[in-house]
């Protein structure tokens, strides 16, 4: 997709600094942080949202959002999918929000 923002992060072209980098996936920092820690987990594939993504995907979603918690000594995370219209940005994302604790708004 060439005129996907998070397709240029992820081949380099925005000089994005990733904090985590698998087989399939990326990760970085939002520009727009909710959270004191708000990284976005992005497969390095063009796909739009959970509807198209392989099962074996969200495996390793799952292993690098406890990897980071595990490595950030996190006491607690929150991931979020925002999937169609509920998202601004239609290549697959999945915001890992750092710190959370159970007595947030929502
Ligand atoms: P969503 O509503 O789930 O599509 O959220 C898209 C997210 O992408 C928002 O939280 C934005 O702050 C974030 N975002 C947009 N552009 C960039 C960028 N260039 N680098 C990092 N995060 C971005
Ligand atoms: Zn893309």
């Amino acid at each position: 997709m060439d005129d996907c923002i998070f397709c240029k992060i992820v081949k380099g072209q925005m000089g994005t600094k990733f904090e985590k980098e698998t087989e399939n996936l990326v990760v970085f920092k939002d520009i727009n942080p909710q959270a004191a820690i708000h990284l976005l987990v992005v497969p390095k594939k063009h796909i739009k949202d959970m509807s198209e993504a392989e099962n074996i995907l969200w495996n390793e979603i799952k292993d690098v959002a406890v990897s980071i918690a595990r490595a950030k000594a996190l006491s607690g995370f929150r991931i979020v999918h925002n999937v169609g219209d509920a998202s601004v940005i239609s290549h697959m994302h999945v915001h890992f929000l750092g710190d959370v604790t159970s007595d947030r708004a929502v």
